[in-house]
């Protein structure tokens, strides 16, 4: 069992008020909020040693660059990949999929195929479009059923020789469903096709293992799993990071520049043009042994029972509908108030100092699907607990009250 009050104690912000009530912090999936651990570990770089990596002969460029990739090797580590090399370092996933969009641009051909899924945030489909716009590719949707899974039958229906790269989130920002990603890897493979998951939702909640599940592409944001904003990794097996050209040019990313040849360093240098964010790499990995001290399996158990209190309070509200029934969820809770518009939900519940993502959650094919505006999300961490479930159940039905 955890103690989730010490573990409270431990990030600074959450013992503020907000608009004179004290703060609960249900947009985790927004992002997380930082343990003074992370917090500290950022001013002691720029505190002690603070310099260019990769680059000086000096202690400090030195120690900066052993910090770099000690992280880098906690990373893999953490996410089981075969290579420190196959782990790149970005600012977030938005980054490591137009990274991966652009590598596709050299390699697809017109008619080719690409499948996205109908649950994806528009990180993951408008580079897509992009990239089939430049290519000829065409664009295919994996659809959903009204408990907001995607349909299996339907996914594999789609599949063909013409499929070039499969893509899908492990874990859906909008509704909290867990993807069968493994199934739809091996199924994408049997025809041939590469596979990117996106894990931006995944890595506060569970250790993935990229090995295990053979995904040729993983991409996560640092700042989703306690580390700082402008972090993020992808993961590439070697054999497509050393067939997909580089997305950035500059320093950092050459073996040797003249003006009638530049070669590319190896990797991961190759995909890491120009002076990174140091600080924030090196975070990254503190945020990482955070999570691991704590232990994934602590905060799935935690989570559970936060998911299951809050859909069972929240059920109670007469007129509240969640989307996102399916069985196999995250801690997220997606739903609206009869009649009432989610946004006058959310600005009301913020007076009572909680915090809850109102709107679309970049995912508007899902709102669509819904035929709603938007929805309210709860997305709760391992550090929210079932009393702060019970101040929000209380703060909407106010809400619903003053606005029925
Ligand atoms: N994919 C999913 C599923 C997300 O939830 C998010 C952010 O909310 C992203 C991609 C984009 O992440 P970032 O803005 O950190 O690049």
């Amino acid at each position: 069992m955890l103690d989730i009050q010490k573990i409270r104690a431990e990030f600074p912000i959450l013992s503020q008020t907000v608009n004179g009530k004290p703060l609960v912090y249900f947009d985790n999936g927004a992002t997380s909020q930082k343990p003074q651990i992370v917090i500290d570990a950022i001013a002691k770089y720029y505190q002690e040693i603070n310099a260019n990596i990769h680059r000086g002969v000096h202690t400090l460029s030195q120690l900066a660059t052993d910090a770099y990739e000690i992280s880098r090797g906690k990373v893999r580590h953490h996410i089981n990949a075969k290579f420190a090399h196959e782990v790149l370092f970005t600012s977030g996933t938005t980054h490591g999929i137009n990274l991966v969009t652009n590598g596709f641009a050299s390699i697809l051909k017109p008619g080719d195929e690409v499948i996205v899924s109908s649950l994806e945030h528009h990180s993951n489909i408008v580079p897509w479009q992009m990239l089939c716009e430049k290519t000829g590719a065409i664009l295919k949707v994996i659809p959903m059923n009204e408990d907001g899974e995607l349909i299996m039958e339907a996914f594999e229906a789609l599949l063909s020789e013409k499929t070039k790269v499969v893509t899908v989130n492990h874990i859906s920002n909008a509704l909290g469903i867990i993807n069968p990603i493994k199934y739809m890897i091996e199924k994408a493979h049997a025809v041939g096709a590469a596979v990117l998951i996106d894990g931006a939702q995944a890595v506060p909640h569970l250790k993935p293992d990229v090995q295990d599940l053979d995904c040729d592409f993983y991409a996560f944001s640092g700042h989703k799993m306690c580390g700082p904003t402008g972090t993020g990794i992808l993961y590439g097996k070697e054999a497509w990071f050393n067939k997909l050209p580089p997305y950035q040019g500059g320093g950092e990313m050459i073996k040797e520049v003249t003006f009638e040849k530049t070669t590319y360093a190896d990797l991961p240098h190759k995909f890491e043009a120009g002076t990174p964010n140091i600080a924030g790499g090196i975070v990254l990995g503190t945020a990482i042994d955070y999570l691991n001290s704590i232990g994934f399996e602590n905060i799935q158990k935690q989570e559970e029972e936060l998911l299951t209190h809050a859909t069972k309070r929240l059920l109670e509200i007469e007129g509240l509908k969640i989307y996102g029934t399916g069985k196999n969820k995250a801690s997220v809770v997606s739903f609206n108030i009869d009649g009432i518009h989610p946004y006058d939900i959310g600005s009301i519940i913020d007076k009572l100092g909680i915090a809850v993502r109102t709107g679309h959650h970049c995912a508007q094919p899902i709102m669509n699907f819904f035929c709603i505006p938007g929805t309210i999300r709860a997305s709760f961490s391992f550090y929210n607990t079932v009393e702060e479930i019970d101040l929000m159940v209380e703060a909407v039905k106010k809400a619903k009250t003053m606005l029925s």
